[in-house]
């Protein structure tokens, strides 16, 4: 191993930014161009490459392999240029990165836990490079975005959904472990398709499941005791469960549950201060009873709770529509227990159709959680519309294809009324001369500072108040004056300044939920954490 073999590794590459010195004692000598550059150089010339590509998928597949090469830079290319580039990394993007990821595959970027490998799941974490790790993201890639199963295709996601817990709060890019247990994938495509990468057969059943993902976490607390585990893309039959079983044992939460509840809740708290109405005035309607949506109304609960409402109270002002209509307990089907916490007693007729229940109903909020695009039509909106003087339209499914509505249509068919918050980007609509921001209620804006603030304090587990906490200090970087134009979400550009203000609310509330076991306790909480955060530069020296 010559030393010059530092330009292939990308933990410790700087390319061109090698300078005469370290070239000298690397023996890289005419191993690079004559001209020394610095990272500002570096990172000018790779986001003029990547404007270059006029294909979203090519830019993806270039910003991955330019981690492969000079991590350092890819991470400052990222950070400067994050709402560029942030569509490209995850959703949309990253969707149809995952939907063609055994043609696109290039190199493997995290861990494979195959059911052939049970029983060897600890020995073969002892493979994994680095010196240690702070967190894991895991899927099964049973339910990727609002894409469907689509197997070990969808490593993309763990992938992307670390880069952003680098870039978003400072956990340091080698200490992250992107991982995808392969249980099998039920899209037939997939398996009949020559270039997929997983093991080819049907999902295994639940005996096998469960023991499975249980060996896989064991073995990861086992080998790197202070990780916090993420669980992300998992279908509905099993996210629940998994959180439920683990939650109390492990540190690990589940971001597509509690994380969309946490920014969904920070909107939803800005959205009842845009429209000046309380919290028991709203009517809320959800269309979808998944981990998303189930997990943003047990969110919206505590708001409740806070003004003094009981639980059984507060379920009232919620209606749940999924696949079979409005979610009741009379419509004569056996519910899940999220479900049926939801399920209305007081309906003795049946409401088929989303347009029916909002007939009935006449929320103030409707919110879609269904991963079914278009599913909020004129006709629906309208006759919201109709009720409610500022109507508050969460179209929250990804990727953009699947979004309920449109940020123009929900503008156009409120006649600009609405406060509206989609789950992917909407450019600024022009309308009768104004301008509308909609808002991203993006789960970025969360799980960093969260799972950053959580790992640095070595917290027991990841609890409801430190979940409801950050929604709370997200939601303070609105101020009143922007509110009121209905901007219900700060910049994405400010996000390492959020993610830090997260991530020292969690530590404190962990401290005060005796979850804290890091002692003694920091003095100074944010130096404590900005002390911690990864930063890309050729000189800082990382220390953990
Ligand atoms: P999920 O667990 O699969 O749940 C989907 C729910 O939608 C289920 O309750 C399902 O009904 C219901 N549904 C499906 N088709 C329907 C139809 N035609 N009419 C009414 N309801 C229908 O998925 P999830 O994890 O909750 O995610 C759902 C969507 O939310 C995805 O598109 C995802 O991208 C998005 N999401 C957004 C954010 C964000 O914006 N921050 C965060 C997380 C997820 P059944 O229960 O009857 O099957
Ligand atoms: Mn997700």
């Amino acid at each position: 191993n010559k030393p010059s073999f530092v330009l292939r590794n990308p933990s410790a590459n700087k390319g061109t930014g090698f300078n005469d010195e370290e070239r000298n004692k690397l023996a890289l000598k005419g191993l690079l161009p004559p001209k020394v550059e610095t990272l500002q150089e570096q990172s000018d010339r790779a986001l003029s490459q990547f404007t270059s590509f006029t294909n979203n998928l090519e830019k993806y597949i270039f910003l991955n392999c330019l981690r492969d090469r000079n991590e350092t830079l890819f991470y400052y290319l990222l950070m400067n240029n994050l709402e560029l580039m942030f569509p490209i990394i995850y959703t949309p993007t990253v969707g149809e990165a995952c939907q063609k990821f055994g043609n696109e595959f290039r190199f493997a970027q995290g861990m494979y836990f195959a059911t052939q490998d049970k029983g060897s799941i600890r020995s073969m974490m002892d493979n994994w490079p680095a010196d240690g790790v702070d967190i894991i993201v895991v899927s099964d890639g049973s339910r990727i975005l609002g894409l469907g199963d689509l197997g070990t295709n969808g490593m993309g996601i763990p992938v992307g959904k670390l880069q952003l817990y680098v870039a978003g709060a400072g956990f340091h890019p080698t200490r992250t472990l992107p991982v995808i247990i392969d249980a099998g994938t039920n899209t037939k495509k997939y398996l009949e398709d020559k270039y997929y990468l997983g093991e080819r057969h049907t999902r295994v059943a639940d005996d096998q499941y469960y023991p499975l993902v249980d060996e896989f976490l064991q073995a990861a607390f086992d080998k790197w005791p202070n990780v916090l585990v993420q669980f992300e893309d998992i279908s509905n039959d099993h996210c629940f469960k998994l959180l439920d079983d683990y939650r109390d044992k492990f540190l690990c939460f589940n971001d597509d549950i509690q994380g969309t509840g946490s920014v969904i809740l920070s909107g939803f708290i800005n959205s009842v201060r845009a429209v000046q109405k309380p919290i028991t005035e709203q009517r809320m309607v959800f269309l979808g009873a998944g981990s998303a949506g189930i997990g943003v109304a047990d969110c919206i609960m505590s708001l409740f709770e806070e003004a003094g409402v009981s639980k059984e109270q507060a379920r009232k002002s919620f209606w749940f529509v999924d696949s079979k209509g409005l979610i009741t307990t009379t419509r004569g089907d056996t519910l899940t227990p999220q479900k049926r916490a939801y399920a209305r007693e007081d309906y003795d007729y049946q409401l088929k159709s989303l347009l029916e229940v909002v007939r009935d109903v006449k929320p103030t909020a409707l919110i879609g959680l269904s991963g079914i695009g278009a599913s909020f039509t004129q006709e629906i909106i309208e006759e919201m519309s109709k009720h409610v003087e500022k109507p508050i339209i969460f179209a929250l499914s990804n990727p953009t294809t699947n979004a309920e509505c449109t940020a123009e249509q929900a503008y156009q068919w409120t006649d600009g009324r609405c406060i509206f918050a989609s789950g992917s980007p909407f450019k600024p609509v022009e309308y009768k001369n104004h301008t509308f921001v909609p808002g991203q209620g993006n789960n970025m804006y969360i799980f960093p500072g969260l799972g950053l603030g959580a790992h640095l304090c070595r917290s027991k587990h990841v609890t409801d108040a430190m979940i409801i906490t950050a929604a709370k200090t997200l939601s303070k970087f609105v101020d009143d004056s922007e509110v009121v134009t209905g901007k219900i979400y700060p910049g994405l550009q400010h996000i390492r300044e959020i993610s830090t203000k997260i991530a020292v609310r969690v530590i404190e509330k962990a401290y005060e939920e005796g979850m804290a076991q890091l002692t003694p306790r920091p003095t100074d909480i944010e130096a404590f954490v900005r002390m911690n955060q990864y930063n890309p530069s050729y000189d800082q020296k990382f220390n953990n």
